[in-house]
């Protein structure tokens, strides 16, 4: 066989796709679901704070109202009504919209998908955060994408080295992720918002922006996204999602962009997909038409609040004298720094041995890692247990490690 298998031995696959690899935090994540364990590294949402009674009253009555239609394929960019709700809510958020700016995706993450092989390619370079969310990374890598880290304070961005990164790169995109990052956990105020926008608004460079934890505040007034500056209007895609918000096992996203980039966008997710699941959009739709949404999150938004406060009160006494960590206003993330020479990795195989598991920092920077810093979850896991958990890494830290 010339073209197969047979020939080398070796499948015939892209080599550069094959050599991306997966994420080593798939594995951890896979450690952390076995018995015993106390999880501080998954970044789903709270089991029990779904509303499952609610979903499966929305999708009932959709396949009693709309039938067959409800099963049938439907268009790639999305159920028009969907796109109308989430067109509302954008504009709610200071961002203007409507359907006709908006394509439902199959999670944010098919949307950074079809952003790495659209707007990104093969040596096109993206500017980050650093560290970043990985998966955004890895979609982005697929269509040949390289990273250049942007250095980032307290509130994200430094608009002045964006800008020198900017001059000195050439970048394609800046990518992110402005409101309770993943991982750190930081959010850029409104000011820092506004310079960044500035200098976006100098360069010829999209701005991918990538906001799925938003709704997830504890205290402050919502940001409007950087994306809302109409300066940045015709180069500025802005991504959503239900995961955080309603349930991530459905799998509804969405970008919002020009529409010349959504036609191109709409296009290759035919290739690739066709659709996104036409009753799990029309199912999303009416439990959002049929629900309050601030009143379903209030009490999610509180229950987070106090597993972050029983995380972040107790990391005082776990972690090891000299660590850092903060107090995030929202989202699932605090992000903590060991004093050198700590390192979260090593550290990690002894916490594994404890029953307790974390992410280390490093997996997260596209440029010079940071060994002494990790990312603790503070959602999944009870009040109870993190308080549990807490003891297992002072155990750790304490007696059980060492440097
Ligand atoms: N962006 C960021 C920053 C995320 O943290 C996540 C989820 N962990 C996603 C995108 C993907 O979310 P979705 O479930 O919508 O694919």
């Amino acid at each position: 066989m010339v073209n197969g298998v047979l020939r080398s031995g070796v499948p015939p696959v892209n080599a550069r796709v094959a050599s991306l690899g997966g994420s080593p935090i798939r594995e951890l994540l896979r450690i952390s679901t076995s018995p015993g364990m106390i999880s501080f590294a998954s970044g789903s949402p709270a089991n029990e704070l779904f509303d499952v009674a609610g979903v499966a009253r929305s999708y009932a009555e959709v396949l009693a109202a709309e039938g067959p239609r409800a099963l049938q394929y439907s268009s790639t960019e999305g159920e028009p009504e969907l796109r109308a709700r989430i067109g509302a809510f954008l504009t709610a958020k200071g961002i203007w919209s409507t359907a006709e700016d908006i394509i439902i995706t199959s999670g944010s993450q098919q949307g950074l998908g079809l952003i790495g092989q659209v707007v990104l390619e093969e040596g096109a370079v993206v500017l980050t955060e650093n560290p970043t969310f990985v998966s955004a990374l890895q979609a982005f890598a697929l269509g040949g994408a390289q990273f250049r880290a942007v250095e980032t304070d307290e509130h994200g961005m430094v608009p002045e080295a964006l800008e020198a990164a900017i001059v000195r790169h050439s970048p394609r995109a800046v990518y992110t992720i402005p409101t309770f990052q993943n991982p750190t956990g930081v959010t850029t105020p409104r000011e820092r918002r506004n310079e960044l926008a500035d200098v976006l608004a100098r360069h010829d460079v999209w701005l991918i922006e990538d906001d799925p934890y938003s709704e997830i505040r504890f205290r402050t007034e919502p940001h409007s996204p950087i994306a809302s500056d109409p300066r940045l209007a015709g180069k500025s895609l802005y991504l959503g999602t239900l995961s955080k918000i309603l349930a991530p096992g459905l799998r509804i996203g969405w970008i919002r962009g020009p529409q010349e980039i959504l036609d191109v966008l709409t296009t290759t997710k035919q290739g690739m997909s066709l659709q996104t699941s036409t009753i799990d959009q029309l199912a999303a739709l009416h439990w959002w038409e049929h629900n309050d949404l601030e009143e379903k999150l209030d009490p999610v938004r509180a229950e987070y609040m106090r597993r972050r406060d029983t995380m972040v009160d107790g990391l005082a006494h776990a972690l090891p004298e000299g660590s850092t960590f903060n107090r995030p206003d929202g989202g699932m993330f605090v992000w903590a720094s060991l004093p050198e020479p700590y390192d979260a990795n090593h550290a990690l195989s002894v916490a594994i041995a404890d029953g307790v598991v974390y992410i280390p920092g490093s997996h997260f920077y596209v440029a010079d890692p940071v060994p002494g810093t990790l990312r603790l979850s503070f959602v999944s896991t009870s009040v109870e247990r993190i308080e549990e958990g807490i003891e297992r890494l002072h155990a750790v830290f304490t007696y059980d490690y060492q440097i």
